[in-house]
This record gives C-alpha cells, structure tokens and sequence, in this order.
C-alpha cells in the first residue's frame, strides 16, 4: 500500500494535522489521479477554518489546484474542451459539478444552484476513500465526471492559481450583471475578487473602473490591473465622502454598474448609493453568511436599481478563465499575484496569511520541503 501526505481540518480554529492516507491502487473508471503542483489558499478557506460554512469534518482544504495526471482511470481519453490527455499532463478542474438532470441544472438552466453539487476541498470528508479530494494534499483524486482542463503550456501554473476561484466567480457575476461598452463601473473591494472583477470588467469594455478598498498593497495592485481610479479606504473614511467621490469622477451621477466584492453587509448599503438612477448592482462578495443589515429598500425603487445575485461558477467560467489568462498575461498579471509559497507542513502558516491579508496570494506547493 502506497500512501501520501495531506493537511487535514479535524476540527474548527485548531491547526490543520498532517495524515497519511492510502493512495488508491488504480482509479476507478471514469477518473483521474492527479499530482499535486500547486493549491491556493482562498479567502472562503479561512471562513471554513472558522467554522463559518456547515460542513463535515476531517476535510481537505483547497479547491484553487493545479497538478500533473498521474493515472488515468478507464475511458478518460479527453478533458471537457475535448483535447486529448495523457499521463504527465498539467491539469486544472472546476472545484465543483452539477448534476446536469434536476429542476435548476436542466429546467431552469441554473446549474450553481444545483441541491445535487458537492465542491473538492469543501464537501467531501477525507476519513473514506478516495480520501485525497482537496487541494492540501501531495495528490488529488478526481471523481468520474468531473470537469478537467488540460493547461496551456504557455500558461504558468502561478496564473491559473493566482486567478483563483475569484476570477471564475467574477466572470460569472460580471456575465449575469453586463458590464457595457464605456460604463463607469465601481468595484467595491480590492482582495482577490475585487481585482479580478476590475480585470473582467476592464476587458468587457468598462470606460472607466472606480476601485474602492484596503489596504495600500492592494490597491497598487489595483492600479497595476489597470484601474482608473482608486479610493483608499484608510482616508477616504465615511460612506459620505467615498459618494461624493464617486460622483465627482462620474459627472455627478454615479456609476452604471456597481459590483460588491467586499463580504461585508455594510458595504451592500453604501453600494447601491453608489449607483447612478436605473444602474446595476451586484452582490458578489457575500459567499459566507455575513449576518443582516438594516437597510431601507426605497433606494432600489427610488433608483430604479437592477440588482443582482451570483453564486459560484460553471466550467464553461473556468474555460472562459483559461483561455481569458493566456491572452492577457501582460494586461492582466495574475501570476504576480502569487505573492507567499510553503510547503504542505506550513499548511497553518499559509492559512494564517491568508487571514492576515499579508500579502495578495498564498499557495501551497507540497513538492517545497520544509
Ligand atoms: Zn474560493
Ligand atoms: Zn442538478
């Protein structure tokens, strides 16, 4: 019996443990053994930590993973764009799968919403076999059915984690949102989120991108990912000041298009203020339950707001991602964003970086010794 090492969350605000776990002695049909080259750490990572999300423990984390095939299981000749793969192909793969048959999935054509998904790194426990299906772990099972990306050689491993899960997110939202050719677009929030939607809705054509956020390294980055403007949280203080902001660089008006990516409720208030009349508004940032805010619905009547909701994404996102992150490596430089690497044994310092906001991405490359 050959066996492999994992970070593994046995229980909330306590550090992860590292396990052995058997590795299986051949896939089942239909799926993939992959090599671990890289897991990032995400924002929603330090939430579950928390206990933040009701999910079942022993758990490995990490659903943002690139890794080389290592066996492939009967019948898995091509990936979902349909290009051959062969062992030693570096991979990618959507962290969760729908169904494909139920009300939301083939009815009403909502497939994040499907009751039937369950999510690598999230919502399988690692105590039965196949054991390894998260990220923090020397190796990756995929199960039959899963969405796999054979990656671009031209595209480094750094880009496709450093774009994370906040980027197939963003493309989702800004999609159901539009974002139109020359809109003012605010983007409230400058963490992972908050940068690639800048970057999305730069690209769909946005006139002008407004990112309001915290702290300074973020928004250097902000302003490295092309935005126009950026309001600092740290002394542009009151919601008042940061609309009048707004306004002065939109002709007093506001913006066409708002998007949270902030998580906070407070920021959804200020938000929709930030919204020109008849403008959108987007609820991306809320993946966690926040808790409530009180709030005052007129805005949305008085305003004639659209607002909108997003959760998660589909693979057909991850493909837009991939093909998206080799076009504009200069214009849009994710792989920089890769910002802090440890090995599996430094799982906790990874995860208490990334709690910190020290720097803009941590990963975990379980190939590093220490
Ligand atoms: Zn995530
Ligand atoms: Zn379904």
């Amino acid at each position: 019996m050959i066996t492999a090492r994992a970070a593994v969350l046995e229980s909330f605000k306590t550090p992860l443990q590292l396990r052995d776990y058997p590795l299986p002695a051949r896939p089942e049909p239909g799926a993939v053994l992959v090599r671990t080259e890289m897991a990032g750490i995400c924002g929603t990572d330090v939430h579950l930590w928390k206990g933040e999300l009701p999910i079942a423990l022993p758990v490995i984390l990490g659903h943002e993973t690139v890794g080389r095939i290592e066996q492939l299981g009967d019948g898995v000749e091509t990936d979902w764009n349909g290009e051959a793969l062969k062992l030693g192909d570096r991979v990618t793969w959507n962290s969760a799968t729908s169904c494909g048959k139920c009300y939301y999935c083939a009815q009403k054509r909502q497939p994040t919403r499907c009751p039937h998904r369950r999510a690598y790194g999230i919502g399988y426990r690692c105590d039965q076999a196949p054991h390894f299906l998260g990220g923090y772990a020397d190796f990756h099972y995929l199960r039959p059915g899963a969405t796999i990306f054979k990656l671009p050689d031209d595209l480094p491993t750094e880009a496709v984690v450093g774009a994370g899960c906040a980027l197939i997110t963003a493309i989702h939202g800004v999609e159901r949102t539009g974002v139109a050719w020359s809109d003012n677009v605010v983007v409230q929030g400058a963490g992972p989120v908050g940068i690639a939607a800048l970057a999305v809705a730069k690209s769909a054509g946005a006139g002008q991108v407004i990112v309001i956020g915290g702290p300074k390294h973020r928004l250097d980055l902000a302003r490295r990912f092309g935005a126009d403007h950026v309001i600092d949280l740290d002394t542009v203080r009151t919601p008042a000041e940061r609309l009048a902001e707004v306004r002065r660089l939109t002709g007093g008006y506001g913006a066409d298009v708002v998007l949270e990516c902030v998580g906070i409720p407070g920021a959804v208030v200020e938000g929709m203020e930030l919204c020109r009349d008849g403008g959108k508004y987007l609820v991306l940032g809320h993946y966690c339950d926040a808790g409530p805010v009180t709030w005052n619905p007129h805005v949305i009547t008085r305003k004639q707001l659209q607002v909108f909701g997003s959760w998660s994404s589909e693979s057909r996102h991850l493909l837009a991602a991939i093909q998206f992150l080799r076009r504009t490596q200069k214009e849009f430089p994710f792989a920089e964003m890769v910002s802090h690497r440890f090995s599996l044994a430094q799982a906790n310092v990874a995860l208490e970086t990334t709690a910190a906001w020290a720097g803009s991405k941590s990963v975990i490359v379980p190939g590093l010794e220490g």
